[in-house]
């Protein structure tokens, strides 16, 4: 890890409970099963700034530009580990600053700093289903009656689910706040929300980050598959780089795309490296992932999306026609498999169509 914060609440990563929402977050976050306590590094909040966050470029800024005039109610929806708890503190930070800028040197900051900031509230629950209607009368619209202890504002961050009773419960103190109350809710997307209070929230969707982003946060290479797998989500770069066959399965992808390279396979050939993919039945997705990397690294890297019209110059045209249509190959088998496709036979098809280009 390099110098960048990278803030993460373990809590983020908490089990979920089975609801249609969590089901939602489950396909948004992926399935990795990773001890996140490891990554969550105590004594980060004295880099929690905005200038130690690396990419959500539009995002620092509006936030930098609010810290003067802020609203009562923010929503930073991104799936876990973008980092929406760091512009969260950050933003926290700076508005609680005796400069506005998240100084370091004030008392506001160096109280921020110990993690015990008296007017920045974490509103944390136990209960599996989310924060409840309790919680938010225990947490927030108690604490609201009062004035802040010694700042400027009263912050809570909310950094976790909220149920929809909790959400009602939580409206009327966000439609009339009292001229102190700061809100920041943190949300895996926005749609677990609901409209009437969105309504009254500014709203900051984060983005996947780039790869350089997420190599320059992990400590990554940029040609390290973890980053180009992470698909902009550092925290799914580091999951990667501890999944236990991560690395099997990469190796496994490069060895089967230096095979077929050029080979007229005949059935018997195709059969042979069928029985190679058998073993990997339970990873399939993730290894034609990797193997549609494989093919894809074949091409020279253009700037911008890669499409068949930016191709740089001097790329000669066949090789990278047959390349899009293994790339093709390969999605399509992705595809048949996610549709519950027989698994040989999608498998043997999409060999035999690579081996035929
Ligand atoms: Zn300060």
């Amino acid at each position: 890890m390099g110098e960048q914060i990278f803030s993460i609440d373990e809590e983020e990563f908490a089990p979920r409970p089975k609801q249609d929402a969590n089901k939602f977050l489950t396909k948004c976050i992926g399935k990795y099963n990773v001890n996140w306590s490891a990554y969550f590094r105590r004594g980060v909040l004295g880099t929690v700034m905005f200038k130690n966050i690396v990419g959500h470029d539009q995002v620092v800024l509006r936030l930098k530009k609010a810290v003067a005039k802020p609203s009562h109610a923010y929503v930073l929806a991104g799936e876990a580990g973008l980092g929406k708890l760091a512009l969260a503190q950050a933003f926290a930070k700076a508005l609680q600053c005796d400069r506005l800028d998240a100084c370091g040197q004030c008392l506001s900051c160096r109280v921020f700093e110990s993690g015990n900031h008296p007017d920045v509230l974490y509103v944390k629950t136990s209960k599996a289903k989310g924060i409840g209607v309790d919680d938010v009368r225990t947490q927030i619209v108690l604490p609201m009656s009062e004035k802040p202890f010694r700042y400027r504002y009263k912050i809570f961050i909310i950094n976790s689910p909220l149920t929809p009773q909790a959400q009602n419960a939580l409206l009327k103190t966000i439609e009339e706040p009292a001229s102190f109350g700061i809100f920041l809710i943190l949300t895996e997307h926005d749609k677990l929300l609901l409209p009437t209070v969105l309504s009254r929230c500014v709203t900051f969707k984060l983005n996947p980050l780039t790869d350089e982003e997420v190599a320059q946060i992990t400590g990554l290479g940029t040609e390290s598959a973890a980053v180009l797998f992470a698909h902009g989500n550092p925290q799914r770069a580091i999951a990667l780089t501890e999944s236990e066959n991560f690395e099997e399965l990469y190796r496994f992808a490069q060895s089967v795309a230096s095979d077929i390279q050029g080979m007229a396979l005949d059935t018997v050939s195709v059969f042979a490296l069928y029985s190679r993919f058998e073993k990997y039945k339970e990873s399939i997705q993730t290894l034609l992932d990797m193997l549609y990397l494989c093919f894809r690294g074949q091409l020279p890297k253009p700037s911008g999306a890669l499409t068949k019209s930016n191709l740089p110059a001097g790329q000669t045209v066949p090789l990278a026609i047959d390349v899009f249509r293994i790339l093709d190959d390969i999605t399509a088998a992705k595809k048949a498999l996610q549709q519950n496709g027989n698994f040989q036979m999608t498998i043997e098809m999409m060999l035999l169509k690579i081996c035929q280009q």
